[in-house]
């Protein structure tokens, strides 16, 4: 079959080893001692092997996350990376991207990430300061970050994100305005800036937090892309903001809905109008793994009304938002037919901005995301 031909298919690997949990963190993740780890990394190979090659296929996007995904051995993940590229048609130009936490890197490690192929590092900083990072439960300093940063660029990585995190305990909209500031003039390619939420069953959920008020954080939102954009970054959706061109091409697929297979503890996937998840217990994961309809759970075939859902919900979150003329072309629908109350109801109050048939929420429709994007629930 001709390459052009080939449908795009992204891939996610989990990896859900930590050094210590942060104090805020509900993901599926934890310490592990290297036994373990190996036994996973043995299990994501079964899976991988097990899992179908989608000869119609090309795979655009690989993003190993966690968890810490720099915290197992290098040789573990370009094992993984390698059998992959071997199984699969990986697109020549594919964006291949490794979360990894400062403090867990070092020379060697980034070079064989980039001889294996991963062309994107994601770094978790949360903050540039140490009395924020220590409140936050992380295991590295803002010292230890500027040299996982710098050892990054002369091992060769040209496109790096970093993680930062806004209403913190403590944290004022200086505090805030500074820890931009001084990440964007380090130069990364790319900022992710989400708000932290006290979750459920974490420590921060006992904790008498003192968090900066409603008001602070709408501001601290607010000028986060004016700010960022001083230092020439633009935001693409409503928590990322990327240099021209350097958006993340795996997110980006996600929010426009291309196909994903997600492999590992967790993972989630969508596949040929098909989503399910892994399972998330590791004893089930690791003896299960080779046959792949044995560990996934929640599977559910989407209709129309969900696509059509999804579409608006997961479009909207980016800046350029949807395109009309795509939704009728993918449900042969015009998008008024739909949605034509729910749209006429936010633009004529200036939430949602209609522009050259595109459809995106405007600066205040941002705030309120959640509540609009749930009215396009079908
Ligand atoms: S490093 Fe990331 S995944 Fe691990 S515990 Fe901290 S926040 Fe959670």
């Amino acid at each position: 079959m001709e390459n052009k031909a080939k449908k795009p298919l992204e891939l996610y690997i989990h990896v859900p080893f930590c050094v210590k949990k942060c104090d805020y963190c509900d993901f599926l993740s934890g310490p592990a001692g290297k036994e373990r780890q190996a036994e996973y990394f043995q299990a994501l190979q079964r899976e991988v092997a097990s899992v179908p090659d989608f000869p119609d296929r090309e795979i655009t996007t690989v993003f190993i996350g966690g968890g810490t995904p720099s915290v197992p051995d290098p040789a573990l993940i370009g094992a993984v990376l390698d059998q992959i590229r071997n199984k699969f048609f990986m697109a020549p130009d594919a964006e291949i991207t490794i979360e990894a936490n400062p403090g867990t890197l070092y020379k060697e490690k980034l070079e064989d990430y980039l001889e294996h192929g991963v062309n994107r590092l994601s770094l978790g900083l949360q903050s540039p300061q140490n009395r924020e990072l220590k409140i936050l439960g992380r295991i590295h300093t803002w010292e230890e970050f500027l040299e996982s940063f710098s050892l990054a660029r002369e091992a060769g990585f040209s496109n790096i994100n970093i993680d930062l995190m806004s209403a913190i305990p403590d944290q004022t909209y200086e505090g805030w305005e500074k820890n931009l500031r001084t990440v964007a003039a380090l130069g990364p390619e790319h900022i992710s800036a989400y708000s932290l939420i006290v979750e459920e069953g974490t420590p921060f959920w006992e904790r008498d937090l003192k968090l900066p008020d409603e008001d602070t954080e709408y501001r601290m939102y607010e000028d986060t892309a004016a700010i960022l954009g001083e230092y020439g970054f633009h935001q693409y959706e409503i928590s990322n903001y990327a240099k021209k061109g350097l958006e993340c091409r795996h997110n980006k697929g996600y929010w426009q809905r291309t196909d994903y297979l997600g492999l590992g503890l967790g993972a989630s996937s969508l596949v040929d109008h098909i989503r399910f998840s892994n399972t998330d217990n590791m004893e089930e994961y690791i003896k299960n793994s080779g046959q792949p309809e044995k560990i996934r759970c929640d599977m559910e075939r989407l209709g129309e009304a969900d696509e059509m859902a999804e579409f608006m919900f997961l479009g909207l979150r980016m800046t350029e938002g949807v395109s009309m003329d795509v939704f009728e072309e993918y449900f042969g629908k015009k998008i008024e037919s739909i949605y034509g109350d729910v749209l006429e109801k936010y633009l004529s109050i200036g939430m949602l901005e209609k522009k050259e048939s595109r459809i995106y929420l405007t600066r205040k429709g941002i705030h309120v995301s959640n509540g609009i994007m749930a009215d396009f629930l079908l």
